[in-house]
């Protein structure tokens, strides 16, 4: 099977790492890739958005299967035009993929579905967004409605810096706080059949002990010690099917990665956001620990054979993955410095570029890179994980020194 993965971050790096290891996928091509999947994976350069130009390479590189990695591409219909030329795609068309491209969207399909989730208000103006925020009351939660790489939404005690929020974005949703700690569940899905991964959390504010601005994500752990043993099949059974349903109702059903984020609060799981991709960084760990071959699995999703795919079969022991981003992000990010100590396995290239020069290897995004080790149990993991970004240099870098701390120390409990 020959295989093009779309898109060069985190997450396409150890999607890269999962393809490459199955014996079944004879070529793997990336575009356009990074400085880390280069090295298991031939890079073609392609804009990731254009649906007509990665469709164009897909016939050129004879792809059997192409996995589209990030939701911009999603969302501006890369799957469709794939599809359209006869090619097996990993990933929802542009319709079903607005799930994660509109939040006001999504909620609508929640409510349809019966999904439980936020009580939520999709607000234009600042009287119907400052109605909102009093009904709720804080902490204020203001939603940007479209796509804005895990950093549109602010959650805060100020009322103006949330009604500065909405006015900055224009449409927004304004929703009620749900109160609990957040676990991330993937699903694989082709519309109908739908396969579970292990749920995982990721840490989302830049500074240890959730503090400071949203990022993209600063680390990740599974599989999570502290959730009821019933939480997989509730949430299959009470969002995803639901969801798929609705989808499938509606005449665009939803294939590709299925991403709950949940809070789990005192009256149980409540969708916090949908997304239509895997997520990153969680996927570093997910992955690490999946031991099913990941291309054919993901090609049953894509050709519709899912119930026919085998159980899945996951490693003992535990994952974590620690981020090392660049000085000022999220709000500013420096690039362009040397990194050292990044070639080493475990070591998930994000963003990073090569000097043309010398071949030196840079940063280029606001988060670098990532350190992602196993281990027997959470705490050898985690322990893992920070010797290995330990081991690399980058001037100015930071990372949460807390991932995966409080559930290695019991520390995580679910109010009520
Ligand atoms: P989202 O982009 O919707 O995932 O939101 C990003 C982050 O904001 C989430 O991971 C949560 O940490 C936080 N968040 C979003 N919605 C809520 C909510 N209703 N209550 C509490 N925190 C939220």
């Amino acid at each position: 099977m020959r295989v093009l993965l779309v898109g060069g971050g985190g997450r396409e790096h150890a999607l890269a790492l999962g393809l490459a290891g199955d014996a079944a996928v004879s070529a793997l091509i990336a575009a356009p890739g990074n400085p880390g999947i280069a090295s298991v994976a031939e890079l073609r350069s392609v804009n990731a958005s254009d649906p007509a130009a990665v469709a164009a390479l897909a016939v050129e590189t004879a792809a059997d299967l192409v996995v589209i990695g990030p939701e911009a591409p999603l969302v501006a219909g890369v799957a469709d035009a794939v599809r359209a030329k006869g090619i097996a795609v990993f990933g929802p068309s542009g319709e079903a993929a607005q799930l994660e491209g509109s939040k006001a969207f999504a909620k609508d399909v929640m409510t349809a579905a019966g999904v439980p989730t936020a009580r939520a208000y999709v607000c234009t103006d600042e009287e119907s967004t400052a109605r909102a925020l009093d009904e709720f009351g804080a902490p204020y939660v203001v939603k940007d409605n479209g796509l804005a790489a895990g950093k549109g939404v602010v959650v805060t005690d100020d009322r103006a810096a949330a009604l500065a929020h909405a006015a900055e974005c224009g449409r927004v949703v304004v929703e009620e706080f749900l109160d609990g700690p957040e676990v991330s569940l993937f699903v694989v899905t082709d519309g109908e059949a739908a396969l579970p991964l292990l749920p995982a959390q990721d840490f989302k504010r830049i500074g240890d002990g959730d503090t400071g601005p949203n990022t993209g994500g600063m680390g990740a752990y599974a599989p999570l010690p502290w959730t009821p043993p019933s939480l997989v099949d509730d949430v299959m059974r009470d969002v995803v099917h639901p969801t798929l349903a609705e989808m499938r109702r509606r005449g665009t059903p939803f294939s590709g990665l299925l991403y709950v984020g949940l809070a789990m609060t005192a009256a149980g799981p409540r969708v916090i956001e949908f997304n239509a991709r895997f997520g990153d960084p969680e996927t570093q760990v997910v992955l690490a620990l999946l031991e099913t071959p990941l291309g054919g699995l993901l090609h049953a999703a894509a050709t519709g054979t899912l119930a026919q795919h085998p159980p899945l079969r996951w490693r003992d022991g535990a994952a974590v993955t620690v981020v090392l981003a660049a000085q000022g992000y999220p709000a500013a990010p420096r690039t362009g410095d040397v990194i050292t100590g990044a070639d080493r396995p475990g070591i998930i290239h994000a963003g990073t570029a090569r000097r043309a020069s010398d071949g030196a290897l840079l940063s280029a995004g606001g988060r670098v890179l990532c350190g992602t080790a196993t281990g027997p149990d959470l705490a050898a993991a985690r322990e893992a994980a920070y010797a290995l970004v330990g081991t690399v240099e980058l001037a100015g870098s930071q990372h949460r020194t807390d991932i995966a701390a409080a559930a290695v120390d019991g520390r995580i409990t679910i109010p009520g």
